[in-house]
């Protein structure tokens, strides 16, 4: 890897203002959309290889998402790069005043390997239509995926535009140790961490998509037929390697043992007796990752599934019953196809629970009680969630998706992308055919002029 001069060149052509060309930008992105439909097939050989997801998954969750980015950027991208005008102060009268959006400059992307192409692209796609240039730094983990991206994007992209550079923990440290104008990072708090210290000492801003314990809070008002259908969804889509999967459920009491037996039928109904003969689904990402998880399988009762074949780095799509919260399953995020199911017969029950962990990345509640559902949404900090579904909100490019405190910091999506990767300059056109003189020395006797004049801005 020859970081230095890969920066430098990005460095210089970003100098030259060529980044910023919104018509280059559009041919490029549309050149690009076409290599990703082209290269399809390809895209689900690499994800399948890397960890058996299904091509309906990888089209869902990965190139779906991606094209739709890529078409809401081609549609907005005039308006969103334009000076906004503003209302302008009276104190400046008479003035024009803009809002500016210009890119950063050297942007710096670092991703995990669960969604490994989508959550590459996405981020790239806002950081390069908001002028930037970009080195993109994919998971080890996902080596075909990776290498795949490497080869879609050099097709289309010059490497003073964007590069991508592949890696695990050294790369990404001596890619830490530039100067950036940006760094986006998405992956675990732990490493997330990592990036903030390296970005601190240059005032680097970052963004820092991360992860969290997603509680799932379901009382006694809806059909658990119905929510065990999408539970199983949201849950084992991706074998559970979402990071706003729902990480457990807080159920009431009183419709627990309905719930249950709902999932159990669910479970089956999705990935039939033997989900590791399922095509629809994916395994654990490595060896590593299936042993963290068995882990959470030891101190806990498990009621459904648990079945582990270490030669095909398979979990079964897994429930366990009322886990203590001193169990390895309830200490971290789970990140994987296990499903802890706690109850609760009061709102206090839910408070002791869902306050012991940080605030989480998704958040999600099954209720038809208007009032108790927008008291949940009040009550706790999330970075995002969905009422009566699990997930879905991500899917829209109007929300911001991202966390808050340790779940993550920014957020990006449609619009929102853009502005995460543009500065905002405030910019007032002052008029030179009036020059009201109260400002200016010598103030004499102005301080009452003044002080009438910020009461009637007021
Ligand atoms: P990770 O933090 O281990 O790795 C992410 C990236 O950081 C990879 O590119 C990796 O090479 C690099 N990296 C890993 N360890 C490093 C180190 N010590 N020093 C420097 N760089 C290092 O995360 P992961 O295992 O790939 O992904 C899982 C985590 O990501 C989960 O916590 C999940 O919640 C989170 N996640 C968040 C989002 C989101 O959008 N908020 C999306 C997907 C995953």
């Amino acid at each position: 890897m020859n970081l230095k001069s890969t920066l430098e060149s990005q460095k210089k052509y970003f100098q030259t203002q060529a980044t910023r060309d919104i018509g280059m930008l559009k041919k490029l992105l549309s050149v690009f959309r076409t290599e990703i439909l082209n290269r399809e097939e390809d895209i689900y050989q690499a994800l399948h290889k890397d960890f058996k997801k299904s091509k309906f998954e990888s089209y869902l969750g990965e190139i779906g998402i991606v094209i739709s980015e890529i078409d809401t950027t081609i549609k907005h991208i005039n308006t969103w790069s334009k000076p906004k005008k503003v209302k302008a102060s009276l104190l400046n009268f008479p003035s024009k005043d803009f809002i500016y959006s210009e890119p950063y400059g050297s942007v710096l992307i670092i991703t995990p390997w669960n969604y490994p192409f989508q959550l590459a692209i996405a981020p790239m796609i806002a950081a390069i239509a908001a002028g930037n240039t970009v080195v993109l730094k994919p998971s080890e983990h996902t080596e075909n995926t990776s290498k795949l991206l490497e080869s879609i994007i050099s097709s289309v992209f010059k490497p003073e535009h964007v590069k991508v550079i592949e890696g695990g923990i050294p790369e990404t440290n001596l890619l830490l140790k530039e100067r950036w104008d940006y760094i986006f990072f998405t992956g675990s708090v732990a490493v997330g961490k990592i990036v903030a210290k390296a970005a601190a000492p240059f005032l680097t801003p970052i963004t820092l998509e991360l992860g969290g314990k997603n509680p799932c809070i379901i009382d006694n008002t809806m059909s658990t037929q119905l929510i065990a259908k999408r539970l199983v969804w949201g849950k084992f889509i991706n074998a559970g390697q979402t990071c706003i999967a729902p990480d457990y459920l807080l159920v009431h009491s009183s419709v627990k043992k309905q719930l249950i037996s709902d999932l159990k039928k669910e479970i089956i109904n999705a990935y039939g007796d033997n989900p590791q003969e399922s095509p629809d689904y994916p395994r654990i990402i490595n060896t590593k990752n299936l042993s963290r998880l068995t882990s959470m399988l030891e101190d806990s009762k498990v009621i459904f599934g648990g079945h582990i074949d270490t030669t095909d780095c398979y979990l079964a799509p897994t429930l366990i019953e009322e886990p203590s919260l001193d169990s390895n399953v309830m200490k971290e995020e789970i990140f994987g196809p296990i499903l802890p199911i706690l109850s609760y017969t009061s709102e206090a029950d839910i408070s002791t629970i869902v306050s012991k962990y940080e605030k989480p990345l998704g958040f999600y509640v099954f209720s038809t009680n208007k009032l108790f559902y927008k008291k949940m949404i009040k009550t706790y900090s999330f970075g995002g969630g969905t009422i009566n579904d699990t997930m879905i909100h991500f899917a829209n490019t109007n929300l911001p998706f991202g966390g808050v405190g340790e779940s993550g910091v920014g957020a990006y999506h449609g619009q929102l992308g853009f502005d995460t990767f543009s500065h905002k300059k405030g910019v007032v056109i002052k008029g030179n055919w009036l020059d009201i003189p109260l400002r200016y020395a010598p103030y004499n006797n102005k301080l009452n002029k003044l002080k009438k004049l910020f009461k009637f801005l007021g």
